[in-house]
This record gives C-alpha cells, sequence and structure tokens, in this order.
C-alpha cells in the first residue's frame, strides 16, 4: 500500500522542513492506524479458527468502527462491548459499526473495568482484542505504516499516543538513527513509558521520546483554543485534523518548530493517523472542513 505524502508549505512551521504521511486518506471512516493495527489480530483470530472477535470502546471510538469494518471485509463476526448505557440516539459512530454488522453489548462503567468478568460472559471462541487495539500485534502491524512510503529520509518521525501501541511500533519499525516522538493526548499518562517500553521490539530501533504537555485538558477535550487551530490550520494547509489526536499532534509540531526543538537540518515526518470520524459529534459549522 502507498500512501500520500503531503509537504507542509505556510508560514506556520518556522521553516522547518514538515512533511505529512497521509494515513487518514486510506479510508473514511476506519482511520488510517487503527487499520494497521488490527491487521494481525485479524489474521490470527483466522489462524485460530475463531469466526468472532470482539473488543471494547466507547460512543466515539475510531477502534470499535474500525474493528467493525476490518471483521465485515475479512468475513468475521464482530462484538463491541461499548462503555456506558445506550442511549435513544446512537452516536454515528456506533450506528457505522452496527452498519458493518457489528454487534453492540452496552456495559457500565464499573463493569467495563472487570474484563474477566466481560470475556466470561461470552463463548469462549471468541477472539478478544484489547480497547485501543494494545498490545504487540497492534504494535507490529502499526511499524507497517512506515513502508506506506519512503520514510527513511527523516530525521524525526512524530505521531499521536493513546494507548501507545501505534507509537512503539514506529520506533520498532524506524531506524536506529532516526527519533520517534511520541504526542500523549491522555492527561497524565504516567504509564505510556512503561506500556511503549514493553511494546517495542529489543532489536535495534530508533531512540524516542514521549511528550506529555499538549493534551489540550485530557482525552477528547476541546477548547475553543484547539477549535480555533484546526480551522486555522486547514485554512493555511489544507490539512483536515481530527478532535482527539491528530489536532493536538499538530499542534504540537507547530510549537517544537518555533521553539527550536528542531534544527535546520532536520526533516520531520508527521503521522496523520486518521480519526476524522469522531469530528462529526461536533456542531454542525463549528470546523470549516
Ligand atoms: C487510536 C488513535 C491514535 C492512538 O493510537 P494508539 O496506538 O492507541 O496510541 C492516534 N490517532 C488516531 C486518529 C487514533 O484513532
Amino acid at each position: 500500500m502507498n500512501v500520500a505524502i503531503q509537504k507542509l508549505q505556510s508560514n506556520l512551521f518556522n521553516n522547518i522542513e514538515v512533511e505529512v504521511l497521509r494515513t487518514d486518506e486510506i479510508h473514511l471512516i476506519v482511520s488510517g492506524n487503527k487499520w494497521f493495527k488490527l491487521k494481525y489480530y485479524i489474521q490470527d483470530c483466522i489462524k485460530k479458527g475463531k469466526e468472532t472477535l470482539a473488543t471494547f470502546g466507547g460512543t466515539y471510538s475510531n477502534h470499535i468502527v474500525a474493528t467493525a469494518y476490518a471483521c465485515k471485509s475479512a468475513g468475521l463476526k464482530s462484538i463491541g462491548i461499548i462503555r456506558g448505557e445506550a442511549t435513544k440516539f446512537s452516536s454515528h459512530t456506533l450506528k457505522d459499526a452496527e452498519s458493518y454488522g457489528m454487534e453492540l453489548h452496552f456495559v457500565s462503567r464499573e463493569m467495563f473495568k472487570e474484563k474477566e468478568k466481560i470475556y466470561n460472559q461470552f463463548n469462549k471462541d471468541v477472539y478478544w482484542v484489547n480497547e485501543g487495539g494494545l498490545g504487540a500485534l497492534g504494535s507490529k502491524g502499526a511499524s507497517e505504516i512506515l513502508l506506506t512510503a519512503n520514510t527513511s529520509i527523516y530525521t524525526h518521525i512524530i505521531c499521536a499516543c493513546g494507548t501507545g501501541t501505534m507509537c512503539s511500533g514506529l520506533i520498532s519499525g524506524a531506524l536506529p538513527n532516526q527519533k520517534v516522538i511520541g504526542i500523549s493526548i491522555l492527561k497524565g499518562n504516567n504509564d505510556l513509558e512503561n506500556v511503549v517500553n514493553s511494546l517495542v521490539s529489543k532489536n535495534n530501533h530508533a531512540s524516542y521520546s514521549l511528550l506529555h504537555n499538549y493534551h489540550f485538558g485530557g482525552y477528547a477535550k476541546h477548547p475553543l483554543e484547539l477549535i480555533q487551530w484546526m480551522n486555522e490550520l486547514h485554512k493555511k494547509e489544507n490539512l483536515p485534523t481530527d478532535i482527539v489526536y491528530t489536532s493536538k499532534l499538530f499542534y504540537a509540531v507547530k510549537d517544537l518548530c518555533n521553539t527550536n526543538y528542531f534544527t535546520s537540518q532536520d526533516k520531520v515526518l508527521v503521522i496523520h493517523s486518521g480519526g476524522l470520524q469522531g469530528n462529526l459529534s461536533l456542531p454542525k459549522n463549528t470546523l470549516r472542513f
């Protein structure tokens, strides 16, 4: 698979060479990185002879809708365990997931944490994937994001981190002389370092740092300043971003470029990991795109 690279041209990035890997363009609903993260779970499920794959997520989860779609494409049944009670008005995300054949089960926030209890309620033949695709197979799939373009020419690769699975895959897949930067979009996720460290392959991999000061208040928080940034970025670069992950990622890139984090010799690759379907939860006309 080939993914397009977009060169950023505006004055936002202080003349640092910044290019974007547009994995968001692979599919409108199935955001780029989820596609890669699911690949080996789907293969493993089929190899183990299981017909149903189940996973966890919230009402607007990119992972849920991507799993539904990927399972449908692979001829597997899918189950989504959704955090929180069912409401009368289903989210567009869950409607899409159902339209791809996913069977939804709503559980309380308390119950959602009791994974063992949930597993026991289902047939032993269900193949379980962690929330967000967290795990070694997800990381392995994510490392292949770097094979979709000529990514060896960059000094830095920068991505958004939720669980850290994608970031760990990029670290494993990048060259030892490249540096991977992960932008945590959760507030105070002190566990991220451990998770990434445990998933990174033990081979010769890239160096990395994880930054924790670009969460804009926490997961899915989107103050006006962030919305304005999304509109400005779209106006100046024709680049759409999502409210949960990539808007915060690109804000971090801008900030790092303007605070001399990079030198003029550096060449930065930003991974646009998709997630645009999440913007449908905003009131109409909030975004210019
Ligand atoms: C899920 C997601 C991420 C985070 O991926 P992790 O592997 O959980 O860190 C980043 N960007 C988008 C658009 C996502 O949907």
